[in-house]
Order: structure tokens, then C-alpha cells, then sequence
């Protein structure tokens, strides 16, 4: 493999929200699920994004996964490496960014590395160190609810500086829009000081462009998908990348399809009720998703209707209907709960030869993809902005295609323009 650069992505929708910004800008890309084992052959790709699971775990577990990951990533050739967090900057004051960038830093000793989640396409651009999630800053956007990681505090500096063990510093605007000589003179500057991690300002493309520029000069950056697409593009200007082919041709898997939607976000709450015009649409009842006896039901439904076009099975509920089931289950396990009734389904779906799926809701494509078994996946054309088609590697049984999107993402039409593609 000539592998130029690799990603260790916190969380898989993320990892495929960055792999399609790395397709984008040219590059051959694959995402693998987890390190993969050995006796996976990869295909001639020019980055490869390593997805975990490790943005709410424990730091010390965090840690020691991204550091097999990045060593695995430098073994396949990788120069740079993005640990890739989320554009909000979600963790805690225990981490998990921190010690991560600690750690990825010590490794491949480089003094002090860039630090930025800006992403403008989706609204997150960081001034004087402070994020905004569009208009507002952070800590008054709905982030500072998250059930997780609150997010009270938006000067990332001292966010970063709160879990990590070296200080922190600041590479404020000015000094971007300088270019990347004042971006690298002022690492130098940070770094004589003391300094490990400096939060970079970006508030637009160009700003990320410097900022990919100087990175590439490093072995290590941590940001978003708005920091991938500035290292991916200054790559391709820097004539580094062999491919500049973007999206990898995919085989067609054909055959019935199958959509699943486990997200209760608005947007996907939107695009079931839109697709209701289009397909057989099953509403689980929550309930019986949550004791596991909605599946075998569902199953059955399916089995009937797919031969004759794509159907689609729904878990999500209003806000109401989820706070009520949660208050009698619990959030994590009602949460738990439905996503193995989603797997579950999949999984029987696709032994009956569904090898078309598209799944929406972070948790639950996870859910389904690690029941599926499915340890990689070639980056295909883009079906909405952060939504790329994905071939899955790996497995036996010829092609199957799929499409994973997190909650909030995509068009009112999503259903449908993912079906258009994932052939
Ligand atoms: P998103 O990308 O929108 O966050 P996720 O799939 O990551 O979507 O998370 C949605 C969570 O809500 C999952 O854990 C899922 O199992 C759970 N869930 C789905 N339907 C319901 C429901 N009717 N009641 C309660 N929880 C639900």
C-alpha cells in the first residue's frame, strides 16, 4: 500500500464523515473498522481512517486503542496521522482528547502539534481559540446539554489545557491568514515555550488549507473533517498523492434493499415521513424493541415486501415517546436495547440475501455494522454532505453496499437519494 495518510477517528460515523471529505479532495480512501487483522487484504488506497469506539470510554482504554491504531497506521507507511475528535470538541475534563493527543504525541515525537475541530461547511469555526457552533459560542449552543460531555466552557484552550498533561497554546487568526510560514514560525515559537498542543483559529476553507499545509510537515494533527479535507487538499497540491482519483469505483451488489433508521433526531424523524410517500415503512413499537420481540415480526414483514422494492423498519419515536420508554428502561439500556432489535434484523435480512443497507443514527449503524462483521469498507461517492457510499471489504458473499449516516445529516429525501445510489 502507498499509504500517505491515515486517521484514527474517535467514532465510526465520524470516520466516515472524514474518509468522505479524504475522497473528496482525491484521495483513494478506505475506512476500516477497528485495527484490522492481519489477513485482510487492503486495496491500492492512499489514506485509510481507522474507526473506534473510544470518544465516552475510559481514558486509559482510549488511549491504548489509538495508540495500537496509529502504530498500525505508521507500519502500512502513513506520515501524518489526524486523530480525528469530534467538530463540537466533545470530552471531559478526564478526557478522552487530551490524553489521546498526550500520547499520539509522545509516540511519534513531535514537539507540539495542531489542534482544531473547525469545520465551516457544517458551522463549527473557532475564533481566538473559541469555538462557534454556527452563531453562537459552545457553551451556549445545545452542546452544553449533551448527556455525555456538557460542553460549558468554549475557549478550547483551556478546555484542552484542563486533560492534557503539556500546556496549551494558541495560534490566533492573524497569524493563519499570515500562511503556513507564520502558522510554522509560531509552532516554533510555542514550542521552544514548552508548549504540545496549540489550538489553530480557522473560520474558513482557506484558513484550513494553511493549516493542512503545515501539518503536512508533521507526523501528527488532531481535529474534524474540516481539518482532513486542508491536510487531504495540501496532499494533492503537493503532487503527494499517487491516485487524485477521489471516490473508489464500487460493484454494483444489486438485488433488494434495505433501509433501517434507529436515529430520533429531527432530521431523521423528517426523512421517515418522507419516505412513507415512497416505500412500505414498519414502525416498531418501543416497547417490544426494547424486550427484544419486535425482531422476529419485523423480519417476517420484510421477508414479505423486499422482493418487490426497497422497505424500510423505524425504532424512532418523538422526543415524548423516547423520554417515556427511557424513564421506564433507562436511557443506556432501552438505548442498548433497540440497537441489538436493529442488528438483529439486519443481520437475519442478510443472511435472506439483502446486500443493499442503509442505516440511519450513529449507535445504530455501529450496532448493525459490528454484527454484521464487516472489518472495512472502500469510500464511494458522496450521497449528502458527510454521507459517502460504502462497499464493505472482508466479507464473503460478493458486494454489498451501504450507506451509514449519523442522525442529523442529509437531505428530507435522504431515504431516496441514498437508494439512487447504493446499487
Ligand atoms: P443519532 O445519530 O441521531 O444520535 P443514534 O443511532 O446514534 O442516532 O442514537 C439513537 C439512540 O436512540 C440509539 O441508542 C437507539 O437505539 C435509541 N432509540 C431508537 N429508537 C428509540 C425509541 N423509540 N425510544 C428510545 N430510544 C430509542
Amino acid at each position: 500500500m502507498s499509504l500517505v495518510l491515515g486517521s484514527v477517528a474517535d467514532d465510526y460515523t465520524g470516520a466516515s464523515d472524514l474518509a468522505n471529505s479524504f475522497a473528496k479532495a482525491g484521495l483513494r480512501t478506505i475506512q476500516t473498522i477497528g485495527v484490522p487483522d492481519a489477513g485482510l487484504a487492503l486495496p491500492e488506497v492512499d489514506a485509510v481512517v481507522v474507526a473506534l469506539k473510544i470518544r465516552s470510554v475510559a481514558a486509559a482504554d482510549a488511549v491504548a486503542q489509538a495508540r495500537a491504531a496509529d502504530a498500525w497506521l505508521r507500519g502500512q507507511g502513513a506520515g501524518h496521522v489526524l486523530y480525528k475528535v469530534c467538530s463540537t470538541f466533545d470530552s471531559t475534563d478526564a478526557g478522552n482528547i487530551g490524553p489521546i493527543t498526550d500520547a499520539l504525541r509522545a509516540d511519534c515525537g513531535e514537539p507540539v502539534v495542531i489542534v482544531t475541530p473547525a469545520f465551516p461547511e457544517t458551522r463549527r469555526t473557532l475564533y481566538r481559540g473559541h469555538l462557534f457552533v454556527g452563531a453562537v459560542p459552545l457553551h451556549e449552543s445545545p452542546l452544553k446539554d449533551h448527556p455525555l460531555n456538557p460542553m460549558r466552557d468554549s475557549n478550547l484552550v483551556r478546555v484542552l489545557a484542563r486533560q492534557s498533561r503539556a500546556p496549551v497554546g494558541l495560534v490566533d487568526h492573524e497569524t493563519v491568514a499570515a500562511g503556513p510560514d507564520a502558522v510554522a514560525d509560531r509552532l516554533a515559537e510555542l514550542a521552544s515555550q514548552g508548549v504540545g498542543a496549540a489550538i489553530a483559529d480557522s473560520i474558513d476553507l482557506a484558513d484550513l488549507d494553511t493549516l493542512g499545509a503545515v501539518a503536512i510537515r508533521q507526523r501528527l494533527s488532531v481535529g474534524a473533517s474540516g481539518l482532513g479535507l486542508g491536510i487531504a487538499r495540501a496532499l494533492v497540491a503537493a503532487g503527494r498523492v499517487a491516485g487524485g482519483a477521489g471516490a473508489l469505483t464500487l460493484s454494483p451488489a444489486g438485488g433488494p434493499a434495505l433501509c433501517l433508521a434507529g436515529s430520533c433526531s429531527q432530521a431523521t424523524l423528517g426523512q421517515i415521513a418522507e419516505a412513507e410517500t415512497r416505500m412500505p415503512v414498519l414502525r416498531l413499537d418501543a416497547e417490544a424493541a426494547v424486550s427484544g420481540q419486535a425482531a422476529d415480526a419485523a423480519i417476517a414483514w420484510a421477508a414479505a415486501r423486499i422482493g418487490s422494492g426497497p422497505v424500510l423498519i423505524a425504532s424512532s419515536a418523538s422526543p415524548e415517546a423516547v423520554a417515556a420508554v427511557q424513564a421506564r428502561y433507562g436511557r443506556e439500556e432501552a438505548g442498548r436495547a433497540i440497537e441489538a432489535t436493529m442488528a438483529r434484523i439486519a443481520e437475519a435480512l442478510v443472511a435472506g440475501g439483502v446486500r443493499r443497507l442503509v442505516v440511519a443514527g450513529g449507535e445504530t449503524s455501529g450496532a448493525v455494522v459490528e454484527r454484521l462483521g464487516i472489518p472495512a469498507f472502500r469510500i464511494g461517492p458522496e450521497i449528502a454532505p458527510g454521507v459517502p457510499v460504502l462497499q464493505a471489504l472482508g466479507i464473503p458473499g460478493g458486494p454489498m453496499t451501504l450507506a451509514l449516516k449519523s442522525g442529523n445529516f442529509g437531505a428530507p429525501t435522504f431515504f431516496a437519494d441514498a437508494l439512487a445510489l447504493v446499487q
